[in-house]
């Protein structure tokens, strides 16, 4: 599962508590008087995984539906064994069922009914008589699933638990198509077929699915045959001949257009909805390639009969990694166009390297969820490494280090938690993030080969089986030969990082070396950390490898000339909040010397601070033809802070950028720089950044051409009436809050309809500070668009955006209105924001 992580950090940003962590190493002794700090490890109690009394070998199911009702009728025909102890009954997990029969298949004579109780959770059989081990069983169940009635919860991660979705036409969405679509994880396939719903079953599956004509349908595995039926409806089978998890049960029904592509001879399809058939390609035609590379890295080949892409509507979280099936989140239904600003290689790379870690090997149990998530998170490195080049990897890397030092403010818990609240909490930026690091450290550790070798070997051991943590550890130590408890005991099962302090001087031919391990050791362990240093003298660099293992370290090194500068960590591999302070003349050499992207970025991004120097500067506008788009942005960020006279090299480079950059985002941000002042020399570039290929670049025209030609405004943003594409009308949403004009409220009121949920954060927002210069008619009818928004609305962020527009509109009966949204919001999180705004 890919969760949507820009919206998380967008909302995390706001909720950062003061949770500063503590930085005195303590001796180990918790003094009486320092109390314990809220991102401490939290203790919910001990999850095991689940034990199994009777196997699930098989499932089969026939399915029609209610579109009326939202319900699903169906049939499934189960085969189970007995573990280990003879079993005279069975429990099945089977959520909000009417259940019409239940019954032991007899090979020969008709059916015997079954007893059982149902408490609307769990169906509990008695069978006819006492299985062992040696026998198989076979049970009927008939029933009725009901998934809007379904008492249901959502986290953070996956929005709704109720597993079975139907998507219709609304008020609100009067030209959405009609389609169904499933989404079994964590624990939510029992809300549409009777199983045992956890990751440590699987079984093989077959699925009927009975539509109408019209529709296409996508389950797991092969597809056999389609049927046409006498009523105008067509049966569908699927058939999964490789066992699988029973969370990874898949559907999908609706009028999608299939782009048929292969890699080898297994089919990859693609499908969309028919307006964005011609666009397939483009968005996934990655996927063969990727199929490839994942096999050859790996030296496992693909190992399911096909792998299908579906784009759904109003999908619950980011995509799912349904067994050869994967469900994605609209917001990739792009257009060529729009495919220049924003791919989503990394989400699809993050799904498909699933059907290695996650599918063919599964996590136990949700305790075990890094089995999945870090490997599919370290997926989206490897891809960018592979595609793009190293700097690349590490931009993406780096990213989610960041993204879990931000979280790791609020929270530090172990990568295994046996003691999670809920299996949804998993689904954070430990599991994702600071897992994906932590194995690109440990690759680090180990090498590249022995890396991947102990990944083949932990396959093979454990295909189309569960595994622990632990069973990553011996692949690795079979192959290595080494005792890696240490690793994995101080990443996997102890909270935290190091927050790491490093001093370095130089006296009579020797370099010293001071390393502080400054993390608060009552709730983080004292780290053993190989670390590379790079000596740099005027003539060479000398390589180090050191072993940092106590809480205050020092290295000796002779060097027969003082350094011009020594980098620690060069590549930032270490899982840690490192503190190195250097000196101005020490970054410029970093910048100039070093060859990583950590190194050269940090450096950059250092030198803003004294970007008034002259050779600073220069160093800036050299840097703005450095091959990787992310250096040549930061150094246009340092730019923009001069605010001396001696610009012109500077704006004549950054004219050339704005027109010729290759990457969007800096030619967009190049525009945005120039036009942060109304400069009439750069008009006509401004005009052709109105017509640019981008639209992220043709958002940052507008915004800069009106600056310069405030009166064209009309005529300019007519162009664009019609266009839904988030970055432009993000910029004129920002341009009619800015500049007000009653006007235009039909413009915001059409809008919000219009584009997809993900833009809606900034538009919602914006209007809001539209409606807040309104008179207080148009401020009461722009509160009846937000209303609904901020109660119903699927995704979190517009909730919350309208929601706080709403605070600061006039609105009849506000306090209630905002008193029921509150106690009406089902996301915790946002019940924490609330309570502070
Ligand atoms: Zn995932």
């Amino acid at each position: 599962m890919r969760v949507i992580l820009f919206v998380l950090i967008a909302i995390h940003l706001l909720i950062i508590a003061c949770n500063a962590p503590k930085s005195a190493f303590r001796n180990g002794k918790k003094p009486a008087e320092i109390q314990k700090p809220d991102w401490a490890a939290k203790n919910y109690g001990y999850k095991s995984a689940r034990n199994s009394y009777s196997d699930l070998l098989h499932t089969k199911l026939e399915v029609s539906f209610d579109w009326a009702k939202k319900q699903m009728f169906g049939k499934a025909y189960l085969s189970f064994k007995p573990y280990f102890y003879p079993q005279d009954s069975l429990v099945l997990d089977a959520k909000g069922f009417d259940i019409k029969a239940v019954q032991l298949i007899n090979t020969k004579a008709i059916n015997t009914e079954l007893r059982y109780t149902y408490d609307n959770k769990k169906l509990n059989i008695k069978l006819n008589k006492k299985y062992t081990s040696c026998d198989t069983f076979h049970i009927f169940i008939e029933y009725v699933a009901k998934p809007e009635e379904l008492k249901t919860s959502g986290g953070e991660a996956i929005t709704s638990d109720k597993g079975l979705f139907f998507i219709v036409p609304d008020s609100a969405n009067p030209t959405k198509p009609y389609q169904i679509w499933t989404q079994g994880e964590t624990e939510s396939s029992s809300c549409w077929f009777p199983t045992t719903d956890s990751p440590n079953e699987k079984c093989t599956q077959e699925m009927y699915i009975t539509v109408d004509e019209k529709y296409k349908t996508l389950s797991n595995g092969e597809f056999i045959y389609s049927h046409k039926n006498a009523d105008q409806t067509r049966t569908e089978y699927w058939k999964q001949a490789l066992p699988h998890a029973t969370y990874l049960f898949m559907m999908a029904i609706g009028e999608f257009a299939v782009v048929h592509d292969k890699w080898n001879k297994i089919p990859v399809d693609y499908y969309v909805e028919p307006s964005h058939e011609k666009y397939a390609r483009h968005i996934f035609g990655l996927t063969p390639e990727m199929i490839g590379f994942f096999s050859a890295k790996l030296k496992y080949k693909y190992p399911w009969a096909k792998y299908s892409s579906v784009i759904v509507r109003d999908y619950v979280s980011g995509a799912m990694e349904n067994t050869s099936a994967t469900v994605f989140m609209d917001g990739l239904q792009k257009t060529d166009r729009e495919l220049l600003d924003e791919n989503y290689e990394n989400i699809i790379a993050h799904e498909l390297f699933h059907h290695w870690f996650g599918d063919l090997v599964t996590a136990e149990s949700w305790a075990h969820l890094p089995l999945n998530e870090s490997f599919a998170t370290y997926a989206e490195f490897m891809w960018e490494e592979y595609k793009r080049g190293k700097m690349a990897a590490d931009y993406a890397r780096l990213n989610d280090l960041q993204s879990y030092l931000r979280e790791a403010e609020s929270k530090r818990e172990p990568l295994i938690r046996f003691n999670n609240k809920s299996p949804d909490d998993m689904f954070d930026s430990h599991s994702y993030a600071k897992g994906g690091c932590v194995l690109s450290m440990l690759r680090n550790v180990v090498g590249d080969t022995a890396f991947y070798q102990s990944l083949a070997l932990y396959l093979k051991t454990n295909e189309f089986k569960s595994a622990e943590i632990h069973h990553l550890r011996f692949a690795f130590e079979e192959v290595t030969g080494q005792d890696l408890n240490w690793f994995f005991d101080q990443w996997f099962m102890q909270p935290g990082h190091p927050d790491i302090v490093v001093l370095d001087s130089y006296t009579d031919g020797k370099l010293k070396i001071t390393v502080y391990q400054n993390q608060d050791s009552l709730y983080a362990p004292i780290f053993k950390l190989p670390v590379k240093l790079e000596i740099y003298t005027d003539s060479a660099k000398i390589t180090k490898h050191i072993t940092v293992n106590k809480a205050k370290q020092q290295f000796e090194f002779e060097v027969n000339k003082k350094p011009e500068l020594v980098l620690f960590d060069p590549e930032h591999i270490l899982v840690s909040n490192t503190n190195h302070k250097k000196t101005r003349k020490e970054y410029i050499t970093q910048y100039e010397k070093s060859d990583t992207y950590f190194a050269k970025y940090q450096a950059l991004d250092e030198m803003g601070v004294y970007i008034d120097s002259a050779s600073v500067r220069a160093s800036c506008i050299k840097a703005l033809d450095q091959p990787f788009w992310k250096l040549r942005e930061i150094a246009l960020d340092n730019l923009e802070k001069y605010k001396g006279k001696d610009t012109s090299e500077i704006l004549t480079r950054i004219s050339l950028m704005a027109q010729n950059d290759k990457n969007t985002t800096v030619r967009a941000n190049a525009v945005s720089f120039l036009g942060k002042k109304a400069r009439p020399a750069f008009e006509k570039i401004y005009e052709m950044g109105l017509k640019d290929s981008s639209y992220a670049v043709v958002g940052a025209s507008i915004l800069s051409y009106l600056k310069l030609k405030p009166a064209n405004a009309d005529s300019t943003l007519k162009i664009f009436d019609s266009e839904t594409n988030s970055e432009i009308v993000s910029a004129i949403s920002e341009y009619y809050s800015t500049h007000y004009d009653s006007t235009k409220y039909e413009w915001f009121a059409n809008k919000i309809k219009a584009i997809k949920p993900e833009s809606l954060f900034f538009l919602v927002q914006d209007f809001g500070t539209f409606l807040l210069k309104s008179n207080a008619n148009l401020q009461q009818q722009g509160a009846t668009i937000l209303l609904p928004l901020a109660e119903k609305s699927p995704f979190e962020w517009v909730r919350y955006s309208a929601y706080k527009s709403l605070i600061i509109v006039g609105l009849k009966s506000k306090e209630q209105n905002l008193k029921r949204i509150k106690e009406g919001e089902r996301s915790e999180r946002l019940r924490r924001l609330y309570k502070n705004l």
